[in-house]
């Protein structure tokens, strides 16, 4: 396995539903919100 980055393993983001505000925090990409199935939109901050 070759990781040509440095970046830390965990890289999980957050992600909100535009419609009913649930969050979930993942390390995948969540397009789906899983209680009412609108759509979601990453609220992570950058990290400085
Ligand atoms: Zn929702």
């Amino acid at each position: 396995m070759v990781r040509s980055d440095s970046h830390p393993s965990t890289d999980e983001q957050q992600f909100e539903c535009i419609d009913c505000l649930e969050r979930v925090v993942s390390d995948d990409r969540v397009s789906v919100c899983p209680v009412c199935g609108s759509r979601m939109q990453n609220v992570s901050l950058p990290r400085e």
